[in-house]
């Protein structure tokens, strides 16, 4: 038999997202929130964003009468009897979520289903004064829940796997996506996430390149939906901040996780993202001539080149060049004297003297055909009739052309092994299943591929290559290979 008795606890921005998902539904939804007026006042702006949604054909008047004939406002937990399932979406802290639970306890009955939506709390702990932990368990929807598609259905160490079965198949009648995740820091999304953002500051830090380039070689070059940089001014700096300083005490001051110093002076200084008016980027001023990343136009293409056909997956982008110049087929990737790679992660400088040739290396992207950008860097024996050439020819396939400085593992490489090392980790350690982790990370932040289902199309030498790398020449365990990735080689 499907739930359908439900009680949602907070009325602010999740308890009433979560509260419509479930209305639209079917569910018959009791909404209860400490503040007396919070719960009819959230409906009422619920009311508003749904006639929004008809006037763009969207829903009809008919779907908003049921979804607000579905839910009820109620004045006292006492109400809550007659659930079979509460989902909790209060205030982030434990005492206050523990003390709830333990008062549902006496509320409800024995076969009531208890959920929290915490995004950072230990599900087990939540759970420790509990007569009966084998009942609850998390429930983490994202932020706008009507429209996020991910919920990270997590087990405390006592959870009944019968219990996460139905909320699996109730979370999925909703329309959702379901992952299950051991509870621990950052569950599966916000601890897999979290070099998208590390890294980028790290990189940030050591001056390699600014936030506008090292967004567009993440955002244009390799497909992510947003640069960590101004994905972390829409977060706010300070929630950002604050969620690496948690997984990163949470686990144990592992190097992987640390926290970068930037976020702190910024937080300190009051610098917060969008919400403060200036982050990485301000926002309350006119647009000023901030300089393009990219590199100008270049007229001169090279008249011919030559071209490795079985260079997987670099041939899915040569192999556009076919149409503007003369291909020839060899062993190498060539413009002029100077060989192209797509990186493993080692500096072109040193591919160069061993080659004893002048070499350009080209960063990843998810998908290259699809792709806005190329991210590039050259040893020092590029000439410049080479480098132009090179420009050229990915402007002329309708790239920009991105030019860093040359660094191992350049941008992309690095953020997206570190990304795969961190997916793989949670595999090796039991937080969920591989197959899990990629539709989470594709559902919860809009990664357009599995990071895992990326590693094996690339090859996993590829990230085991470019860790490797990076451990040596910053001598840090930050990178260091998850065991997973070594059984995969
Ligand atoms: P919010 O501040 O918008 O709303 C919290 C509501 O809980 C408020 O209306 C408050 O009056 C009410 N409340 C506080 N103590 C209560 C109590 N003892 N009993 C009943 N109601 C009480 O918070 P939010 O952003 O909706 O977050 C709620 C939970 O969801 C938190 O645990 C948060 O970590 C988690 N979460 C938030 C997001 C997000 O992006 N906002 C995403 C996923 C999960």
């Amino acid at each position: 038999m499907m739930i359908t008795r439900i009680a949602i606890l907070g009325a602010g921005t999740m308890g009433i997202g979560i509260a419509e998902v479930a209305a639209a539904h079917g569910c018959h939804v009791k909404l209860y929130d400490i503040d007396p007026s919070a719960a009819n006042q959230a409906i009422k702006n619920l009311s508003t964003r749904l006639d929004k949604r008809i006037a763009k054909g969207k829903i009809t008047d008919d779907d908003k009468q049921s979804i607000l004939t579905n839910i009820l406002s109620v004045d006292a937990l006492d109400a809550l009897h007659d659930r079979e399932l509460v989902i909790e979406a209060v205030v982030e802290k434990l005492s206050v979520k523990q003390d709830l639970f333990q008062q549902l306890e006496q509320i409800c009955s024995a076969q009531t289903i208890l959920a929290s939506n915490t995004s950072s709390i230990s599900i087990t702990a939540i759970a420790t004064h509990l007569q009966h932990p084998q009942r609850i368990l998390g429930l983490h929807f994202f932020n706008p829940a009507p429209i996020m598609k991910l919920v990270e259905v997590i087990a405390g160490i006592k959870t009944a796997e019968v219990v996460l079965d139905k909320a699996v198949t109730l979370v999925k009648s909703w329309g959702k996506v379901a992952v299950k995740a051991q509870s621990g820091p950052g569950f599966i999304v916000n601890r897999v996430a979290r070099p998208f953002y590390g890294e980028a500051l790290k990189m940030k830090q050591e001056q390699l390149a600014d936030p506008a380039t090292i967004d567009a070689c993440l955002q244009a070059a390799a497909g992510f939906r947003m640069g960590p940089f101004a994905l972390m001014d829409l977060i706010g700096i300070d929630v950002n901040f604050q969620v690496s300083k948690t997984v990163y005490h949470a686990m144990f001051e592992d190097p992987r996780y640390r926290p970068s110093l930037i976020q702190s002076e910024m937080v300190a200084a009051g610098l917060l993202g969008r919400k403060s008016g200036q982050g990485f980027y301000h926002y309350n001023q006119q647009k000023t001539d901030q300089s393009s990343p990219y590199s100008g136009t270049q007229k001169d293409l090279p008249k011919s080149i030559q071209l490795n056909e079985s260079d997987h997956p670099f041939e899915q982008l040569l192999s556009e060049v076919r149409d503007i110049c003369q291909v020839h087929s060899g062993g190498l990737n060539q413009v002029g004297d100077t060989v192209l790679f797509q990186t493993v992660g080692h500096c072109a400088g040193t591919l160069a003297q061993q080659l004893k040739k002048p070499v350009c290396l080209v960063d990843w992207s998810f998908d290259y055909q699809q792709a806005k950008a190329v991210n590039v860097c050259f040893s020092e024996q590029v000439i410049d009739i080479d480098k132009n050439h090179i420009i050229a020819m990915f402007q002329a396939i309708n790239k920009q052309v991105v030019t860093i400085d040359d660094m191992p593992g350049m941008i992309n490489a690095r953020v997206l092994s570190m990304l795969i090392n961190e997916a793989a980790d949670a595999v090796f350690n039991g937080v969920a299943t591989a197959e899990d982790v990629d539709l989470a990370m594709q559902y919860g932040t809009n990664y357009p591929q599995g990071l895992l289902a990326y590693a094996e199309y690339i090859g996993w030498q590829n990230p085991a290559s470019v860790l490797t790398e990076l451990q040596q020449w910053f001598g840090d365990d930050r990178y260091r290979l998850s065991p997973y990735i070594r059984r995969q080689l």
